[in-house]
């Protein structure tokens, strides 16, 4: 029998997965790598690191799984987007990588929102202005980094460095192309202004090729190590948001794939580019004729997991002497109080947010308190306020698409049977949820087989993706959603006016001790 595996370097770390080609999962590996933020804006790994990580894991699956009755066919790759790493000549990393959560590229973002000209490279290349796109990062380069910036010789994400280390061949595929914001998603190549502005040349970069592009054959040493044919095919696959989207069976234009993991997303594919006027959305070529519009955003489960511990303390210590979950006991105590939470609303936005804000300065609150709020509300309140920013980024997402076809939904939150359902209520839509959770290794899977020459057609991922659960709204509670809706999104316009006051005052009093 044959078999692939399917990798996702993810920001915290890389799972493989080892499935045949029937797409059942014979074995699983994870293993994390260290995020180093010497200072609050910084964000970065070790390549090395990362790339030892990634061995680990596929040999880990290999030998999980013991399978002497064939051999692994391809290794398909799903990583996360906006890294960057600057490579001298001969390829060795000057830097460590700088991840999507850096953010010190803040102020060329800003210059270019202000001065415009951050609206026009939005246009040719569906980045939105901010400072995760390696984009701004190589304008950060190039003024604060100067040294660094002339003895770069290449400029590459994780994923193209991982590949080129075990292959030699340094090449990039279009999905995690379009997300440096140096593609010309109309095009499909290296953007000459994009190039100008950063100063980077078309030489500097990977070479452009297909997310079912396939390199054969990987050093030996490597191979031998991992327990891999030296033969195997590597499947460039592409970014982690394609990959899932495809992954939860969201493939027809207009199907709204939505997923609250750690962060959280609004995804749909296009058959053209769709251009947002006010740039909330990215929008990314990932296959001929098949454009990925969405929203990214920094506030979701991560926001759950704050409640949870900065609010029920006590909670989690019950939930560990009756040995349940101490999320879902906050579910079931959130389940107590009404739809809308009596009328207590949250923002979420407490690290900043891109979609649908783009303020990194933005903050959270909690507004409508009186005294008949419990903790309980409170708790109701976060799952709802994050339904309601994610159904923000929806709302512009409709205003340049138009209505959803149909909503599909991932990620840790539905674990809980309450927020899924407040999900289909403020969406006033039925939702569907798939049992599986590995919906980004087995899109990755899938591109493996199509690059094989197994399948032809992107839909047919369908019949991989196994059961599905679904939700129906309820029609007795639309009214109070939609009544609190607007007031929510009034009060984030209202907010935002003040956003940078409180930031600012968080940083110049974050270490302040006046105890004497
Ligand atoms: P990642 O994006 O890192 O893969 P997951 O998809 O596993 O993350 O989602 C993690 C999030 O899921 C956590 O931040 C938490 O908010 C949420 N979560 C974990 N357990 C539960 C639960 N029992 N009910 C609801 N949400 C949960």
């Amino acid at each position: 029998m044959d078999y692939i595996i399917g990798i996702d370097v993810g920001t915290t770390s890389t799972k493989a997965l080892l499935y045949d080609l029937d797409g059942k999962i014979y074995a699983k590996a994870n293993k994390g790598y260290t995020l180093y933020q010497d200072t609050p804006d910084m964000a970065e790994e070790d390549p090395d690191e990362i790339f030892n990580a990634t061995s680990q894991a596929i040999q880990e699956v290999i030998t999980k799984a013991n399978r002497q009755d064939g051999k692994v066919v391809a290794v398909s790759w799903s990583a996360q987007q906006h890294s960057l790493i600057a490579l001298d000549k001969n390829f060795k990393p000057l830097t460590r990588t700088m991840t999507w959560a850096d953010n010190r590229a803040e102020k060329y973002a800003a210059q270019y929102k202000e001065n415009g000209r951050g609206l026009e490279m939005y246009k040719r290349t569906g980045l939105p202005i901010h400072p995760m796109g390696p984009f701004y990062k190589l304008l950060w380069f190039k003024n604060e980094k100067p040294d660094i910036f002339k003895q770069a010789a290449y400029w590459v994400g994780i994923k193209e460095y991982i590949i080129w280390k075990y292959t030699g061949q340094l090449k990039e595929e279009v999905s995690m192309a379009a997300a440096t914001g140096l593609l010309n998603m109309k095009t499909v190549k290296w953007d000459e202004e994009a190039l100008k502005e950063t100063g980077v040349k078309e030489n500097q970069l990977p070479e452009l090729v297909d997310t079912t592009y396939k390199i054969k054959g990987i050093q030996a040493e490597y191979a031998k190590v991992m327990g891999l044919d030296k033969d195997v095919y590597f499947v460039m696959g592409a970014t982690d948001g394609a990959l899932s989207t495809i992954g939860v069976g969201a493939i027809e234009t207009g199907v709204l794939a939505i997923n609250i993991g750690t962060s959280a997303a609004v995804r749909s594919f296009f058959d053209k580019p769709v251009i947002d006027p006010k740039a909330r959305l990215y929008c990314y070529p990932v296959m001929k004729g098949k454009y990925l519009v969405g929203g990214p955003i920094n506030n979701g489960g991560i926001v759950f997991s704050w409640a949870h511990d900065a609010l029920f303390g006590g909670e989690q210590e019950a939930a560990k002497l009756l040995n349940i979950d101490s999320f879902d006991m906050l579910s079931k105590i959130a389940a107590t109080v009404p739809a809308g939470s009596d009328g207590l609303i949250f923002h979420p936005y407490l690290g900043g947010e891109r979609a649908p804000l783009w303020d990194a300065n933005a903050r959270g609150s909690f507004f409508g308190l009186n005294r008949k709020h419990t903790r309980a509300h409170m708790i109701r309140a976060v799952l709802e306020g994050l339904v309601y920013n994610l159904y923000s980024v929806t709302l512009a997402l409709r205003e340049v698409t138009g209505k959803p076809k149909a909503i599909l939904a991932a990620g840790g939150f539905a674990k809980s049977k309450l927020w899924t359902q407040i999900m289909a209520d403020v969406y006033e839509s039925e939702l569907t949820i798939p049992e599986s959770y590995e919906s980004g290794s087995l899109a990755a899977m899938f591109l493996a087989k199509m690059s094989l020459g197994l399948e032809d057609n992107l839909n047919d991922i369908k019949k991989y993706i196994g059961k599905s659960n679904t939700f129906e709204p309820n029609p007795k509670v639309y009214k109070k959603y939609r009544a609190l809706i607007p007031i929510y999104l009034r009060l984030s316009r209202q907010f935002s006016s003040e956003y940078k006051s409180i930031a600012d005052y968080q940083r110049e009093f974050a270490n302040d001790d006046d105890q004497d």
